[in-house]
């Protein structure tokens, strides 16, 4: 498995059904707002939220 933001095999994290690396996570935790890298996060977990969303949807399609 390899990290869906940075694409390592460092030790995985699921967030969102989605395999993140333990370096991106601090990243997204720690970073903040004022940081020039927020709205990339940003974006980033807005994404890995609609892949979430869809497999929710896909395995409930009466929903
Ligand atoms: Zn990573």
């Amino acid at each position: 498995m390899y990290c869906k933001i940075c694409g390592s095999d460092n030790v995985m994290i699921s967030l969102f059904s989605q395999c993140i690396c333990k370096k991106c996570i601090d990243e997204i935790t720690g970073i903040s707002v004022f940081d020039e890298t927020y709205d990339l996060y940003k974006n980033l977990i807005r994404i890995l939220l609609g892949y979430y969303i869809s497999e929710k949807h896909q395995l409930n399609p009466v929903n």
